[in-house]
Protein backbone atom coordinates (compact mmCIF):
# COMPACT_ATOMS: atom_id res chain seq x y z
CA UNK A 1 0.00 0.00 0.00
CA UNK A 2 1.20 3.43 -0.70
CA UNK A 3 1.95 5.85 1.99
CA UNK A 4 1.16 9.71 2.03
CA UNK A 5 4.23 11.84 0.67
CA UNK A 6 5.62 15.03 2.31
CA UNK A 7 5.25 16.68 -1.23
CA UNK A 8 1.57 15.96 -1.30
CA UNK A 9 0.41 17.57 1.57
CA UNK A 10 -0.02 21.14 2.90
CA UNK A 11 2.87 22.20 5.58
CA UNK A 12 2.95 25.96 5.28
CA UNK A 13 2.33 27.13 8.87
CA UNK A 14 2.59 23.99 10.17
CA UNK A 15 4.90 22.54 13.29
CA UNK A 16 6.14 19.59 11.55
CA UNK A 17 8.15 16.74 13.55
CA UNK A 18 10.63 15.21 11.63
CA UNK A 19 12.73 12.03 12.35
CA UNK A 20 16.01 12.25 10.76
CA UNK A 21 18.88 9.11 11.08
CA UNK A 22 21.67 11.38 12.02
CA UNK A 23 23.39 8.62 13.60
CA UNK A 24 26.34 9.66 12.17
CA UNK A 25 30.14 8.99 13.00
CA UNK A 26 32.17 11.10 15.54
CA UNK A 27 35.74 10.86 16.08
CA UNK A 28 36.84 10.55 20.17
CA UNK A 29 37.05 14.76 20.29
CA UNK A 30 33.25 14.70 19.34
CA UNK A 31 33.67 16.04 15.90
CA UNK A 32 31.97 14.49 12.91
CA UNK A 33 33.76 12.43 10.65
CA UNK A 34 31.31 12.34 8.08
CA UNK A 35 28.41 14.40 7.37
CA UNK A 36 26.34 12.13 4.44
CA UNK A 37 23.09 11.82 6.57
CA UNK A 38 22.91 15.28 7.18
CA UNK A 39 23.23 16.32 3.55
CA UNK A 40 20.53 13.75 2.95
CA UNK A 41 18.07 14.87 4.61
CA UNK A 42 18.52 18.51 3.34
CA UNK A 43 15.80 18.25 1.04
CA UNK A 44 13.07 17.70 3.57
CA UNK A 45 14.64 20.45 5.59
CA UNK A 46 14.55 22.76 2.15
CA UNK A 47 11.29 21.83 1.29
CA UNK A 48 9.87 22.82 4.61
CA UNK A 49 11.26 25.81 4.97
CA UNK A 50 10.84 26.84 1.32
CA UNK A 51 7.04 26.56 2.06
CA UNK A 52 6.53 28.48 5.65
CA UNK A 53 6.30 25.02 8.08
CA UNK A 54 8.33 25.06 11.35
CA UNK A 55 10.28 22.39 11.86
CA UNK A 56 10.98 20.26 15.45
CA UNK A 57 13.56 17.43 14.64
CA UNK A 58 15.33 15.16 16.09
CA UNK A 59 17.33 11.61 15.65
CA UNK A 60 18.95 8.85 17.78
CA UNK A 61 22.59 8.89 18.07
CA UNK A 62 24.86 5.76 19.60
CA UNK A 63 23.63 3.55 21.97
CA UNK A 64 22.89 5.74 25.73
CA UNK A 65 20.63 2.93 26.95
CA UNK A 66 18.25 5.44 27.99
CA UNK A 67 20.02 7.87 30.21
CA UNK A 68 22.18 11.21 28.78
CA UNK A 69 25.29 10.35 28.21
CA UNK A 70 27.43 13.84 26.87
CA UNK A 71 29.57 12.13 24.66
CA UNK A 72 26.43 11.23 21.99
CA UNK A 73 24.45 14.90 22.76
CA UNK A 74 22.68 15.73 19.36
CA UNK A 75 24.27 19.44 19.80
CA UNK A 76 27.46 19.20 17.12
CA UNK A 77 24.33 17.73 14.48
CA UNK A 78 22.78 20.85 14.98
CA UNK A 79 25.56 23.25 13.87
CA UNK A 80 26.64 20.99 11.18
CA UNK A 81 22.92 21.02 10.11
CA UNK A 82 22.82 24.99 10.81
CA UNK A 83 26.17 25.59 8.61
CA UNK A 84 24.33 23.57 5.98
CA UNK A 85 21.12 25.06 5.62
CA UNK A 86 22.97 28.23 6.43
CA UNK A 87 20.97 28.99 9.36
CA UNK A 88 20.43 29.09 12.95
CA UNK A 89 19.06 25.48 14.66
CA UNK A 90 17.91 25.87 17.38
CA UNK A 91 19.03 23.14 20.19
CA UNK A 92 17.09 22.07 23.30
CA UNK A 93 18.68 19.21 25.62
CA UNK A 94 15.01 17.99 26.82
CA UNK A 95 13.36 15.54 24.34
CA UNK A 96 9.82 16.04 26.36
CA UNK A 97 8.59 17.92 29.11
CA UNK A 98 8.48 21.55 29.94
CA UNK A 99 11.28 22.66 28.66
CA UNK A 100 10.78 21.35 25.19
CA UNK A 101 7.44 22.32 25.05
CA UNK A 102 8.33 25.91 25.64
CA UNK A 103 10.87 25.79 23.04
CA UNK A 104 8.09 24.28 20.70
CA UNK A 105 5.49 26.58 21.49
CA UNK A 106 8.12 29.77 20.63
CA UNK A 107 8.87 28.46 17.19
CA UNK A 108 7.95 30.50 13.94
CA UNK A 109 7.58 29.57 10.48
CA UNK A 110 11.04 29.31 8.92
CA UNK A 111 12.67 27.96 12.03
CA UNK A 112 14.12 24.67 12.89
CA UNK A 113 14.54 23.27 16.39
CA UNK A 114 16.53 19.97 17.34
CA UNK A 115 15.72 18.17 20.28
CA UNK A 116 18.38 16.19 22.19
CA UNK A 117 19.37 12.40 21.17
CA UNK A 118 15.95 10.42 21.47
CA UNK A 119 17.27 7.64 23.23
CA UNK A 120 18.30 9.35 26.05
CA UNK A 121 14.41 8.54 27.04
CA UNK A 122 14.56 4.97 28.09
CA UNK A 123 10.56 5.51 26.41
CA UNK A 124 12.37 5.68 23.00
CA UNK A 125 13.77 2.11 22.45
CA UNK A 126 10.44 0.88 24.43
CA UNK A 127 8.34 2.23 21.61
CA UNK A 128 6.22 4.10 25.16
CA UNK A 129 2.75 5.86 24.10
CA UNK A 130 3.51 8.04 26.98
CA UNK A 131 6.87 9.29 25.73
CA UNK A 132 5.36 8.87 21.77
CA UNK A 133 2.62 11.42 22.84
CA UNK A 134 5.23 14.08 24.74
CA UNK A 135 6.79 14.20 21.62
CA UNK A 136 3.86 14.70 19.20
CA UNK A 137 2.36 17.55 21.68
CA UNK A 138 1.99 20.79 19.81
CA UNK A 139 2.91 18.94 16.44
CA UNK A 140 0.47 18.97 13.29
CA UNK A 141 2.62 16.63 11.07
CA UNK A 142 4.74 14.16 11.79
CA UNK A 143 7.71 13.37 8.47
CA UNK A 144 9.49 10.18 8.88
CA UNK A 145 12.85 10.49 6.45
CA UNK A 146 14.84 8.03 9.26
CA UNK A 147 15.15 4.63 6.61
CA UNK A 148 18.17 3.70 8.65
CA UNK A 149 15.57 3.45 11.81
CA UNK A 150 12.47 2.09 10.10
CA UNK A 151 13.62 -1.48 10.94
CA UNK A 152 12.97 -0.46 14.48
CA UNK A 153 9.53 -0.02 15.88
CA UNK A 154 10.28 2.81 18.66
CA UNK A 155 8.34 5.94 19.92
CA UNK A 156 9.58 8.24 17.44
CA UNK A 157 8.96 6.19 14.26
CA UNK A 158 6.00 4.09 15.07
CA UNK A 159 4.30 4.54 18.12
CA UNK A 160 4.27 8.73 17.88
CA UNK A 161 2.49 7.98 14.27
CA UNK A 162 -1.05 6.94 16.25
CA UNK A 163 -0.46 11.08 18.41
CA UNK A 164 -0.89 13.00 14.91
CA UNK A 165 -3.06 13.96 12.46
CA UNK A 166 -1.00 12.72 9.67
CA UNK A 167 2.21 11.29 9.25
CA UNK A 168 4.18 11.12 5.96
CA UNK A 169 7.68 9.79 4.32
CA UNK A 170 9.76 12.48 3.62
CA UNK A 171 11.92 12.94 0.41
CA UNK A 172 14.81 10.92 2.13
CA UNK A 173 12.67 8.11 2.91
CA UNK A 174 10.73 8.04 -0.22
CA UNK A 175 13.70 7.49 -2.63
CA UNK A 176 15.24 4.54 -0.45
CA UNK A 177 11.31 2.99 -0.07
CA UNK A 178 11.60 3.67 -4.63
CA UNK A 179 14.74 2.37 -5.11
CA UNK A 180 14.58 -0.61 -2.42
CA UNK A 181 10.97 -1.14 -4.34
CA UNK A 182 12.59 -1.75 -7.31
CA UNK A 183 14.68 -4.38 -6.39
CA UNK A 184 12.33 -6.23 -3.35
CA UNK A 185 9.51 -6.06 -6.06
CA UNK A 186 9.80 -6.13 -9.83
CA UNK A 187 13.64 -6.99 -10.31
CA UNK A 188 13.97 -7.12 -14.02
CA UNK A 189 15.44 -10.54 -15.76
CA UNK A 190 19.52 -10.01 -14.76
CA UNK A 191 19.36 -8.67 -10.89
CA UNK A 192 22.86 -9.59 -9.96
CA UNK A 193 23.35 -9.30 -5.82
CA UNK A 194 26.65 -8.85 -4.41
CA UNK A 195 27.01 -9.84 -0.77
CA UNK A 196 30.11 -9.72 1.71
CA UNK A 197 31.42 -8.39 4.69
CA UNK A 198 31.98 -9.59 8.20
CA UNK A 199 29.35 -12.36 9.50
CA UNK A 200 27.25 -14.73 7.16
CA UNK A 201 24.65 -15.78 10.41
CA UNK A 202 23.69 -11.99 9.97
CA UNK A 203 22.91 -12.37 5.87
CA UNK A 204 21.30 -15.87 6.09
CA UNK A 205 17.85 -14.60 6.04
CA UNK A 206 18.28 -12.09 3.16
CA UNK A 207 20.23 -14.14 1.23
CA UNK A 208 17.67 -17.17 1.56
CA UNK A 209 14.78 -14.76 0.54
CA UNK A 210 17.18 -12.86 -2.61
CA UNK A 211 17.27 -16.65 -4.32
CA UNK A 212 14.14 -16.74 -5.10
CA UNK A 213 14.63 -13.02 -7.15
CA UNK A 214 18.21 -12.65 -8.04
CA UNK A 215 20.36 -14.07 -11.28
CA UNK A 216 23.14 -14.41 -9.92
CA UNK A 217 24.67 -14.39 -6.32
CA UNK A 218 28.30 -13.26 -5.92
CA UNK A 219 29.90 -13.95 -2.33
CA UNK A 220 32.87 -12.28 -1.20
CA UNK A 221 34.39 -11.12 2.65
CA UNK A 222 34.42 -13.07 5.46
CA UNK A 223 31.20 -14.88 4.72
CA UNK A 224 32.54 -16.43 1.47
CA UNK A 225 34.37 -18.94 4.05
CA UNK A 226 32.10 -20.31 6.03
CA UNK A 227 30.48 -21.50 2.64
CA UNK A 228 34.00 -22.52 1.61
CA UNK A 229 34.24 -24.71 4.03
CA UNK A 230 31.03 -26.19 4.11
CA UNK A 231 32.14 -27.62 0.75
CA UNK A 232 34.97 -28.90 2.10
CA UNK A 233 37.72 -26.66 1.48
CA UNK A 234 40.92 -25.78 3.64
CA UNK A 235 40.55 -22.33 5.01
CA UNK A 236 43.32 -22.03 7.14
CA UNK A 237 42.24 -19.80 9.95
CA UNK A 238 40.45 -17.38 7.91
CA UNK A 239 37.03 -16.24 9.77
CA UNK A 240 34.22 -19.23 9.74
CA UNK A 241 31.12 -19.85 11.87
CA UNK A 242 30.76 -23.11 12.02
CA UNK A 243 27.26 -23.19 13.15
CA UNK A 244 26.34 -21.81 9.71
CA UNK A 245 27.70 -24.77 8.07
CA UNK A 246 24.54 -26.54 7.34
CA UNK A 247 22.77 -23.89 6.10
CA UNK A 248 25.59 -22.46 3.62
CA UNK A 249 25.17 -26.49 1.89
CA UNK A 250 21.35 -25.96 1.79
CA UNK A 251 21.16 -22.73 0.16
CA UNK A 252 23.64 -23.58 -2.05
CA UNK A 253 21.80 -26.30 -2.90
CA UNK A 254 18.81 -24.77 -3.46
CA UNK A 255 20.76 -21.96 -5.84
CA UNK A 256 21.68 -25.24 -8.17
CA UNK A 257 17.74 -26.17 -7.69
CA UNK A 258 16.35 -22.94 -8.84
CA UNK A 259 19.11 -21.96 -11.26
CA UNK A 260 20.79 -19.22 -9.60
CA UNK A 261 24.36 -19.01 -10.11
CA UNK A 262 26.22 -18.52 -7.48
CA UNK A 263 29.54 -17.79 -7.22
CA UNK A 264 32.19 -17.93 -4.21
CA UNK A 265 35.99 -16.78 -4.49
CA UNK A 266 38.13 -19.27 -6.55
CA UNK A 267 41.24 -17.53 -5.24
CA UNK A 268 41.88 -15.69 -2.31
CA UNK A 269 44.85 -12.89 -0.86
CA UNK A 270 45.66 -14.52 2.59
CA UNK A 271 48.03 -13.01 5.21
CA UNK A 272 49.19 -14.80 8.87
CA UNK A 273 47.99 -11.29 10.71
CA UNK A 274 45.39 -7.76 9.39
CA UNK A 275 48.32 -5.51 8.99
CA UNK A 276 49.47 -3.44 6.74
CA UNK A 277 52.92 -4.19 5.99
CA UNK A 278 52.03 -8.02 6.88
CA UNK A 279 53.44 -10.53 4.18
CA UNK A 280 50.43 -11.43 1.60
CA UNK A 281 50.41 -14.46 -0.78
CA UNK A 282 47.69 -15.48 -3.35
CA UNK A 283 45.76 -18.51 -3.16
CA UNK A 284 45.61 -19.92 -6.49
CA UNK A 285 42.26 -22.08 -7.77
CA UNK A 286 42.34 -25.57 -6.95
CA UNK A 287 44.91 -24.36 -3.78
CA UNK A 288 43.80 -24.71 0.17
CA UNK A 289 44.79 -21.60 2.49
CA UNK A 290 47.38 -22.93 4.96
CA UNK A 291 46.74 -23.44 8.15
CA UNK A 292 47.91 -20.65 9.97
CA UNK A 293 46.42 -17.91 7.40
CA UNK A 294 43.49 -16.48 7.19
CA UNK A 295 41.41 -15.34 3.60
CA UNK A 296 41.35 -11.51 3.74
CA UNK A 297 40.47 -10.37 0.01
CA UNK A 298 39.18 -11.99 -2.93
CA UNK A 299 41.94 -12.66 -5.30
CA UNK A 300 42.76 -11.43 -9.18
CA UNK A 301 40.24 -14.18 -10.89
CA UNK A 302 37.94 -13.87 -8.47
CA UNK A 303 37.78 -10.05 -9.39
CA UNK A 304 37.58 -11.06 -13.02
CA UNK A 305 35.03 -13.45 -12.39
CA UNK A 306 32.60 -10.87 -10.46
CA UNK A 307 33.56 -8.18 -13.34
CA UNK A 308 32.03 -10.02 -15.88
CA UNK A 309 28.94 -10.79 -13.90
CA UNK A 310 28.69 -6.79 -12.91
CA UNK A 311 29.33 -6.25 -16.92
CA UNK A 312 26.09 -8.84 -18.16
CA UNK A 313 23.85 -7.38 -15.08
CA UNK A 314 20.89 -4.60 -15.43
CA UNK A 315 20.03 -4.17 -11.44
CA UNK A 316 22.73 -4.72 -8.83
CA UNK A 317 22.63 -4.90 -5.31
CA UNK A 318 25.86 -4.45 -3.31
CA UNK A 319 26.67 -5.20 0.35
CA UNK A 320 29.53 -5.56 2.45
CA UNK A 321 32.90 -5.47 1.43
CA UNK A 322 34.89 -8.52 -0.44
CA UNK A 323 37.84 -8.15 2.04
CA UNK A 324 39.68 -6.06 5.09
CA UNK A 325 39.46 -2.84 3.19
CA UNK A 326 40.01 -1.00 6.36
CA UNK A 327 44.06 -2.28 5.61
CA UNK A 328 45.14 -1.12 2.42
CA UNK A 329 47.05 -4.59 1.59
CA UNK A 330 43.40 -6.27 1.38
CA UNK A 331 41.81 -3.02 -0.26
CA UNK A 332 42.35 -4.22 -3.86
CA UNK A 333 39.06 -6.62 -3.96
CA UNK A 334 36.67 -4.08 -2.96
CA UNK A 335 37.78 -1.36 -4.69
CA UNK A 336 38.08 -3.05 -8.20
CA UNK A 337 34.31 -4.16 -7.27
CA UNK A 338 33.37 -0.64 -6.50
CA UNK A 339 35.24 0.88 -9.93
CA UNK A 340 33.55 -1.87 -11.73
CA UNK A 341 29.93 -0.95 -10.52
CA UNK A 342 30.57 2.31 -11.33
CA UNK A 343 31.22 1.73 -14.53
CA UNK A 344 28.25 -0.99 -14.91
CA UNK A 345 25.39 0.49 -17.27
CA UNK A 346 22.83 -1.47 -14.78
CA UNK A 347 20.89 -0.13 -11.88
CA UNK A 348 23.53 -0.09 -8.70
CA UNK A 349 22.26 0.22 -5.36
CA UNK A 350 24.99 -0.21 -2.32
CA UNK A 351 24.04 -0.61 1.05
CA UNK A 352 25.20 -0.92 4.43
CA UNK A 353 27.62 1.58 6.73
CA UNK A 354 31.01 -0.22 5.41
CA UNK A 355 29.96 -0.38 2.12
CA UNK A 356 28.94 3.03 2.29
CA UNK A 357 32.26 3.94 3.33
CA UNK A 358 33.98 1.23 0.85
CA UNK A 359 32.40 3.38 -2.14
CA UNK A 360 33.30 6.28 -0.78
CA UNK A 361 37.20 5.57 -0.23
CA UNK A 362 37.14 4.09 -3.86
CA UNK A 363 35.99 7.57 -4.71
CA UNK A 364 32.98 6.32 -7.36
CA UNK A 365 29.99 7.09 -4.83
CA UNK A 366 27.90 9.71 -7.56
CA UNK A 367 28.16 6.99 -10.11
CA UNK A 368 26.35 4.78 -8.09
CA UNK A 369 22.56 5.35 -8.80
CA UNK A 370 21.38 5.04 -4.90
CA UNK A 371 23.04 4.79 -1.52
CA UNK A 372 21.07 3.35 0.89
CA UNK A 373 21.24 5.45 4.09
CA UNK A 374 20.48 2.79 5.85
CA UNK A 375 22.36 -0.71 6.65
CA UNK A 376 20.04 -3.17 8.57
CA UNK A 377 17.08 -1.59 7.24
CA UNK A 378 18.07 -1.79 3.52
CA UNK A 379 18.38 -5.65 4.50
CA UNK A 380 14.99 -6.32 5.96
CA UNK A 381 13.74 -4.44 3.09
CA UNK A 382 15.01 -6.60 0.40
CA UNK A 383 14.26 -9.70 3.02
CA UNK A 384 10.64 -9.02 2.16
CA UNK A 385 10.01 -7.92 5.37
CA UNK A 386 7.45 -4.96 6.41
CA UNK A 387 9.45 -2.30 8.14
CA UNK A 388 7.76 -1.04 11.34
CA UNK A 389 8.12 2.67 10.59
CA UNK A 390 7.01 2.63 6.49
CA UNK A 391 3.90 0.68 7.70
CA UNK A 392 3.07 3.26 10.29
CA UNK A 393 2.90 5.69 8.32
CA UNK A 394 -0.77 7.34 6.40
CA UNK A 395 -2.34 5.39 3.73
CA UNK A 396 -2.10 7.67 0.59
P1 LIG B 1 28.20 -3.44 5.96
O1 LIG B 1 28.46 -2.51 7.11
O2 LIG B 1 28.44 -2.79 4.63
O3 LIG B 1 26.87 -4.14 6.04
P2 LIG B 1 29.56 -5.62 7.27
O4 LIG B 1 29.49 -4.86 8.56
O5 LIG B 1 28.77 -6.83 7.12
O6 LIG B 1 29.30 -4.61 6.04
O7 LIG B 1 31.08 -6.08 7.05
C1 LIG B 1 32.15 -5.19 7.02
C2 LIG B 1 33.36 -5.76 7.70
O8 LIG B 1 33.72 -7.02 7.18
C3 LIG B 1 34.57 -4.87 7.53
O9 LIG B 1 34.99 -4.39 8.79
C4 LIG B 1 35.62 -5.79 6.92
O10 LIG B 1 36.93 -5.60 7.43
C5 LIG B 1 35.12 -7.16 7.30
N1 LIG B 1 35.62 -8.19 6.39
C6 LIG B 1 35.47 -8.28 5.07
N2 LIG B 1 36.12 -9.34 4.56
C7 LIG B 1 36.73 -9.95 5.60
C8 LIG B 1 37.56 -11.10 5.72
N3 LIG B 1 37.88 -11.85 4.65
N4 LIG B 1 37.99 -11.44 6.96
C9 LIG B 1 37.65 -10.70 8.04
N5 LIG B 1 36.87 -9.60 7.99
C10 LIG B 1 36.41 -9.23 6.78
MG1 LIG C 1 29.07 -2.88 9.14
Amino acid sequence: MAKKFIADVTVGGRRVFVRNDFNVPLNPAGEITDDTRIQAALPTFRHLLDNGASIVCSSHLGRPKGKAVAELSLAPVARRLGELLGKKVLFCSETVGAKAEKAKARLRPGQVLMLENLRFHPGETLNDPAFAAGLASGIDLYVDDAFGACHRAHASIDEITRHVPLAVAGFLLRKEIDFLTLAAENPPDDYLVILGGAKVSDKLPLLEHLLTQADAILIGGAMAYTFLKAEGMDVGASRVENECLELCRDLRRKADERGVRFLLPCDHIVACRIEPNVTLRIVRPGEGIPGEMMGLDIGPETVEAFRAEIGRARLIFWNGPMGVFEVDAFSGGTMKIAAALAASAATTIVGGGDSLAAVNQAGVADRISHISTGGGAALEFLSGNQLPGIAALTEA
